[in-house]
This record gives C-alpha cells, sequence and structure tokens, in this order.
C-alpha cells in the first residue's frame, strides 16, 4: 500500500483521529474497530427527523455503518415518528417527544444521541442528552454562541459522556488529500487558500432564514465549510480576521441574517485565506497554493461526487479515492471511539473554535475593522 493509500485508510478506516490540527500525525496508531461485544452495534438516537436525518442520517444507519445502528426516535409529530419507526425496525417504546426526551436516561438500548435539530436548539438538546447519561453527536454549527458551546462541553465532561460535532468532511477523502499534501509540503509550503461554500437558498420561511432558530444566515449553514477548509489546510488557527457582508434581498435577508460574507482569515505563519459564504449562489471550492503547484477539491462538499486534483506546471493530476458515505464514517468512528475509549477528531472544541471565529467575521463584517482572535 502506498504512502498516500495508507494515510487515506487511516484517516477513514475507524482508525484513530486524524486530521484535527492537533491529533495530525497520530494517523498511525490507528487501530482496528472492535464492536462493542460481538455482534452488538451502538443504538444511536435521532432528535429531529427532518432532511438531513431522512435522505442521509437513517439510511446510513441502515444500511451502511458497521458499529452503530438506529434504535430511537425523537419527533414532536407521533404520526411520523412511528412510520418511521415501523419503516426502520425501532420498538415504539423507543419513541420520544420534545417533553418526554428525558426518559431516555432510562433506556439502554440507545448509547448516543444524534441532534439534528435546528441550530440554537443544539446546546439545549445534547445537554439534556449528557444529563440523561448517553453521548452526543451534535450537527454543524455546534451551537449559535461560544457560550453555549462551553455549556455543552462541560455538561459532557460532567457526565462523563463523549461529545463530537459532525463535521463529515473529516471522513472524505478528497479533503483527507488535502490535509495531506499540505502537511508533507509536497509543493512546498501552502501560501494561499482560497475557500468558497454556498448555495441559493429557496423558502424564506424556513428556519434557516430565521435568526431565532439559525443564530445567523449563510456562514453558521454552509460558510462553515469554507472555515473549516482554510483551518484544516493551513494546520494552524488564524490570528485575525476581516469580513464584508452583502444583502441584496432585504425581503428574504433580515438583519442578523446574512446572505453573502466574504473573509479573509491571517495565520500566524503569513498564509492567507480568502473565503467566500453565500446563500444567494452555488460556491463548492477548497483550493490551496503553494509554492511549487496547487491543489483542490470542486465540488467540495457534496454528499456524493467529490472530486479532487493536483497540479505544477501544466502537469494536472486527478485525484482517484473510491467514494465513501461521510455520514456513516463519522458516525462509524464516533461508535469506535466510545467502544474504544479513543478521542474524537472532531470534538466540542473544534466546534467551539469555529463558533469563535465566526463571532470574530460578523464582528469584522459590522466594524468594517480586522479582529483579531
Ligand atoms: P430540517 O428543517 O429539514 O429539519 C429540522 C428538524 O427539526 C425537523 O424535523 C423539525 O420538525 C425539527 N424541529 C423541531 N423544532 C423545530 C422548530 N422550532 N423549528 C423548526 N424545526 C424544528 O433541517 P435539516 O436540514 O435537517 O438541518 C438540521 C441540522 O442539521 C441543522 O443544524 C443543519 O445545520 C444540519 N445539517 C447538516 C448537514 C451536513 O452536511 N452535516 C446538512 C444539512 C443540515
Amino acid at each position: 500500500m502506498n504512502e498516500r493509500r495508507g494515510f487515506i485508510k487511516d484517516c477513514l478506516g475507524l482508525g484513530l483521529a486524524a486530521w484535527s490540527i492537533p491529533l495530525l500525525g497520530a494517523q498511525n496508531a490507528a487501530a482496528q474497530a472492535k464492536p462493542a461485544a460481538p455482534g452488538k452495534k451502538l443504538g444511536f438516537a435521532l432528535v429531529g427527523l427532518g432532511s438531513l436525518s431522512e435522505k442521509q442520517i437513517a439510511p446510513a444507519l441502515a444500511a451502511t455503518t458497521k458499529l452503530c445502528k438506529l434504535t430511537g426516535l425523537v419527533s414532536g409529530h407521533p404520526d411520523k415518528a412511528k412510520a418511521w419507526a415501523q419503516k426502520y425496525g425501532v420498538p415504539e417504546k423507543n419513541i420520544y417527544n420534545y417533553q418526554n426526551f428525558d426518559d431516555i436516561k432510562n433506556n439502554p438500548d440507545i448509547d448516543v444521541v444524534y441532534v439534528v435539530l435546528p441550530n440554537s436548539m443544539h446546546a439545549e438538546y445534547t445537554i439534556r442528552a449528557a444529563k440523561a447519561g448517553k453521548h452526543v453527536l451534535c450537527e454543524k454549527p455546534m451551537a449559535v454562541s461560544v457560550k453555549e458551546c462551553d455549556a455543552m462541553i462541560a455538561a459532557c465532561n460532567a457526565a462523563k459522556r463523549k461529545l463530537a460535532i459532525a463535521y463529515r468532511l473529516h471522513f472524505e477523502p478528497n479533503n483527507l488529500e488535502l490535509v495531506r499534501l499540505a502537511r508533507e509540503k509536497t509543493y512546498g509550503t501552502v501560501k494561499v487558500i482560497e475557500a468558497s461554500a454556498g448555495f441559493h437558498i429557496g423558502d424564506p420561511k424556513q428556519w434557516r432564514l430565521d435568526k431565532a432558530l439559525s443564530g445567523g444566515g449563510s456562514l453558521m449553514d454552509i460558510g462553515i465549510y469554507a472555515l473549516q477548509a482554510a483551518r484544516y489546510i493551513a494546520g494552524e488557527e488564524p490570528k485575525s480576521v476581516t469580513a464584508k457582508m452583502s444583502i441584496t434581498d432585504p425581503v428574504k435577508f433580515k438583519p442578523g441574517v446574512d446572505e453573502s460574507v466574504l473573509f479573509t482569515l491571517e495565520f500566524p505563519s503569513g498564509v492567507l485565506a480568502n473565503c467566500a459564504s453565500s446563500y444567494a449562489t452555488g460556491l463548492n471550492r477548497f483550493r490551496a497554493g503553494a509554492e511549487r503547484g496547487w491543489f483542490e477539491v470542486e465540488p467540495a462538499l457534496n454528499y456524493v461526487g467529490i472530486k479532487g486534483r493536483r497540479g505544477e506546471g501544466g502537469n494536472v493530476t486527478e485525484f482517484d479515492f473510491a467514494p465513501v458515505d461521510h455520514f456513516a464514517a463519522e458516525m462509524d468512528d464516533f461508535s469506535d471511539c466510545i467502544i474504544n475509549d479513543k478521542q474524537t477528531r472532531v470534538p466540542g472544541e473544534e466546534g467551539r473554535r469555529d463558533q469563535r471565529i465566526m463571532a470574530a467575521i460578523y464582528q469584522a463584517a459590522a466594524s468594517g475593522k480586522a479582529v483579531a482572535l
């Protein structure tokens, strides 16, 4: 197996965390994941049976995951939950609603609560799940403020439960290849990063456009991928940020909900990252420019079909990785961390870092001044 394949296998093969900045380099310690007991998979309860749960997470738990399965449902819609229970073979006793959710503490079928709710509900359900003695996988963005992130981390620590943030691209081979090329300086030192993430948002009544539920706009929802890419390619934490924000549709985008944000991160080594986030148009590329060449993924963050390539002079080489179900990989990895008591590569602290930087980006856009981090 060549070096590149070995790196990717370690990153994805349910092994030790690989690309979280402090953990990069530890990938050789990857251990083969072992189920908790022969034939026993960890039980996951999904909180929020919306689009992501329906189209990505539940199908992955039903068909792809090796170390975990769907054993619980939390929903405000009893009929929907019942239909899901039948479809996925979840016992009706394992259906909860938002009022009786805390009773989940008495249910040994459920090891992990996966919070897939609007952003402003992440903190409450993470904390309640931890108090109920469950491990927590929480969707991105982790929360809507750093204070909430702190409370979530503290609750999981106090309960001695693990907390992971569902950054699925940490389990995606093309994105991992960007990290490898940057860390190994294959084309010399990375100098400039460009990272863009956006889509055209539809229904103006959805929670993503309601600040009370979303905590912000495109940056919190999709621009966070550009921020993540800048950080994992750079391999260091930004020291300052400047930003500009634009709203071209004031009917759809109310105060506090950004339509598009451009932001520049400055890293201590001098690397600059130029990033874009938008709810007005499709943006889908992460690219690194190094001393002697470049490497990129485009599309960068689709659920399927991510493609990457690298170039030097006139030579361009396409990456060639087998597709991976990001959600299955992240859930199996978290299960492995629980079963084998390992640290997740995407802990609450990683979500908190993004939250802190996003707050600084909003502050920089509002003030027109650079904000130190
Ligand atoms: P969605 O609107 O499709 O689903 C939200 C769910 O929350 C629904 O089941 C809804 O009934 C429930 N809910 C409970 N209380 C609610 C309230 N007060 N208002 C609105 N809905 C309420 O949203 P989604 O696209 O599934 O997103 C859920 C979470 O997943 C978000 O945090 C989002 O950022 C994240 N997400 C992550 C990815 C990814 O690739 N990792 C992709 C999409 C969404």
